[in-house]
Formats: structure tokens, sequence, C-alpha cells
């Protein structure tokens, strides 16, 4: 099962959480990496020395720690462009996935605005119009993150905001794409991994769907970026959000890549200090992209961490990643399998899915199901995982989930699996 090129229980001795212990002295088994990641010591050091060493603000100052922060934070841009193939100038920092994807359902209702789109290619333009008739369109596995801001987008232009089905056993639907998805789409948007059925979808398939209908395609990939190697120059996608605190790197920092001619053409979302170009009582003008979307200070420490976490998944090598989490994977439900009164949501076949791995116990609240594992020391997440429609769809009030990361082993799985037993014997 172990491949030789990647050695998990090595990998964990960087990660000085997991040496903690909990409940009574019982050593942590941390299987809610889905929802928020370890961090490896390279990471905590490279943010702590940001502040010990360089601090200040950057792209303002005139002095050498505001210059040396500066290079910092865009060298961390530059990590970041490297990891996913793509250019520095198309790395927007945000705070996280969440703000990447408002950030571009707001481009679409600002682009509404008298003179948003002054000097704009008008075909460039006419992409990010958006009012009645036009329709707005995700899939029924959408997290709120990718949901939310398209529903509120349909709500403040007038559009109509559609989704994709999905199949009884978590895949996307893709008859229900080609019928969903008309000439009336502006942009669709979905997820590359869904965070509750571990599917990866066929981004290439539904873009090609979405660019037959004109419409553009925005990625949501928080539960791919930290799992598998994703190239944008592969992906036939606009643009394509994820969240550092869920690929090893700090909270408080995400990352918006979008292709470079539809951010220079994108009104900004936020707006004040850093971002402009001229500020006259008369009127603004704004700055290129990325800074045009990087109003005010910006977390510079935190996107040095996300460099950090960026060059230690790349010496680890995603593809030995992807093939260890799914290895995990294959284990988990296997061992689930073994358990007649578990079912698994999503694909029963490990090689279709990544990442995390929700269940439902016969008759017991995911709640319940909870607090006994974290009584045994094991960590998981219960509820709907911030995917309440998929959860209606599945007709389950709720789930648990176990998610996994580099640093997960085949122990966590037998101890989560030990661990479960006790549900039955509780309940039973
Ligand atoms: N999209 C998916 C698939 C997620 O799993 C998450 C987080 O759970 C998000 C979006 C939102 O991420 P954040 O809360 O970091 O903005």
């Amino acid at each position: 099962m172990a491949h030789a090129s990647f050695d998990a229980a090595r990998v964990r001795e960087d990660f000085p959480l997991l040496a903690r212990r909990v409940r009574d002295d019982k050593p942590l088994v941390y299987l809610d990496s889905g929802a928020t990641s370890q961090s490896p010591e390279s990471v905590i050091t490279a943010e702590g020395d940001f502040y010990r060493t360089v601090n200040a603000a950057v792209h303002r100052g005139a002095h050498q720690l505001s210059e040396e922060a500066t290079d910092a934070y865009e060298g961390a841009r530059e990590t970041i462009a490297r990891f996913i193939g793509g250019r520095a100038d198309d790395i927007v920092f945000t705070k996280n996935a969440t703000e990447a994807l408002n950030l571009v359902a707001y481009a679409f209702s600002n682009a509404g605005a008298p003179g948003a789109m002054d000097g704009v290619d008008e075909a460039i333009a006419s992409k990010f119009a958006l009012g009645p008739g036009d329709e707005i369109v995700v899939t029924a596995m959408e997290h709120h993150a990718n949901l939310v801001p398209w529903q509120e987008l349909a709500r403040r232009t007038g559009a109509t905001f559609r989704w994709v089905e999905i199949t009884d056993d978590g895949f996307v639907d893709l008859d229900s794409a080609r019928e969903v998805i008309t000439e009336r789409a502006k942009v669709v948007a979905f997820t590359h991994v869904s965070n509750v059925l571990g599917t990866i979808n066929p981004v290439n398939d539904l873009a090609t769907i979405a660019r037959e209908a004109g419409a553009l395609v925005v990625l949501d990939a928080c539960q791919s970026v930290p799992h598998m190697p994703v190239d944008v120059a592969q992906l036939d996608v606009d643009f394509l959000a994820f969240s550092g605190h869920k690929m090893l790197g700090p909270t408080g920092i995400g990352v918006l890549w979008g292709k470079h001619e539809l951010l220079e053409a994108m009104p900004p979302f936020l707006t004040g200090g850093s971002m402009i170009e001229i500020v006259k009582l008369e009127g603004t003008t704004f700055a290129p992209p990325p800074q045009r979307f990087e109003a005010g200070t910006p977390n510079a420490a935190q996107a040095v961490g996300l460099g950090a976490a960026c060059d230690y998944l790349e010496a680890l090598g995603m593809d030995n990643v992807l093939r260890h989490e799914q290895d995990l994977i294959q284990l988990t439900l296997d061992g689930l399998a073994e358990r007649p009164w578990v079912s698994v949501l999503g694909p029963q076949d490990a090689g279709a899915r990544l990442g995390a791995v929700a269940f439902v116990v016969d008759g017991v609240h995911p709640h319940d199901v909870g607090q006994i594992l974290d009584d045994a020391g094991v960590a998981i997440r219960t509820g709907h995982h911030c995917a309440w429609p998929l959860h209606r769809r599945l007709r389950a009030v709720a789930s648990s989930r176990v998610s996994f990361n580099v640093y997960s082993t085949a122990d966590d799985v037998e101890a989560f699996l030990t661990a479960l037993d006790r549900v039955p014997d509780i309940f039973g």
C-alpha cells in the first residue's frame, strides 16, 4: 500500500501540531483536513520570520524593510503562480476562496454600472454583461461559497440562477449539463473536487459545454489544489479559486487566478488604498491587475506562508501526494464497506475521488458519531459541510466526514475505524 516515494510517517514529523494529545491524553488523530489542514514547521517559520525580520507595509514605504517585505510578498506570488502553472500577474491574493469567488461574482454586477467597462474590448465587455434573460449555472454539489455568491449575483442583476443535477452515485450529470447550459448561460461555476462526495469532476467536459454556450467558466479548486497536480494551462477555465488554509498554509490567505485579458477588463470588487492609479477628488483610475483587486494592506505574512506551503508540496511531488491520499481513501472505503450499518456518500471507486469520505451511520445522528469519535481523540467533521442542497438531494439531513492530507496515515484510518465501531456498541 505505502509507496516508496512517499513516507507519510516521516512527513508527519514536520507537523508540530500532530504531536498534540487530546481528550484525556489520547494521541490526536486529525481527519478534518478538508476543513483546515495543519501546517509544517517550514510554513510556520516562514510566516514567523516575516514578522521577525521584514514586517512592514508592502508596496508603500520608502525604506528598506518595506522593500524587503514587498519582495517577500511578490516572491510568494511567483511561487504560487509556478505551483499552478500560471503567471504571477494573474494571481490575486484574497483572504480565502470565498472572497475570491465573490470577487468574480461582483465583477459581473459592477460591470453593469455606468462607465465601468469604458475602454474595454466589446467582445470581452459583453461576457460580463448580465441581466434579465441571462443565466448563471452551478451544480447541485457546490459548497455554499460557490453557490450563494451566484444566487446573490442573480438577485442583483435579474439574471436566472440554474443548476446542473448530479447522479445518484455522486457524479455531475453531463446530460443535465447539456440541457441546462444553453446560449443564455453567461457564467458556469463548479467545483473541481466535491468537499462532501470527493468526486473529481470532469473539468474539461463541463468547460467544453460552457464554452460552446459562450459562458465564462469559474472553477472552485479548494479541494483539488491541495491534493493533486493542477495546471491552469491544461484546464480550460477562466477563473480558479482556492484557500491557503486547506493546503498546509496559513488562514487569512486565498487565491484567485484569472485569465489576464479578463482580469484586465474587470472592475474592482473592493476599493481604497493600494488598488489605485490616480486619485483626484473628481474621480479615480485603477491600477492594473493584480493590484486592482488587492485594496488595503494585504495579508503579506500569510501570503509568504502560503508560498512556503507550495514549496513544501512541490518538494513532496503532487503526483505522490495524489497517490498517497487515494490509497487512504481506498483503505477507508474498504473499511466502511465491511460495516453494513454505514452508507458512504459519493463514488465507491477511490480512483474517482479525492480528499474526503462522507458517510452516514444508520439511525445515528452525525453529531453523535462525531462525539464518540472525538472521545477517542479522532477529529472529524459532522453536519452539512456547507453543502446543504447536496445533502437534501442525497436525502441525508447531515453526514460525518473524514478528510486527509499529506500527513494522514493508514494508522489514522485504522484508529478511525476502531473508534467508529463504538457507535453501534453505544447506539445499537
Ligand atoms: N469550496 C470548497 C469546495 C470548500 O471545501 C471550501 C471550504 O470548505 C470552500 C469553497 C470555501 O473555502 P473558504 O472557507 O476557505 O473560503
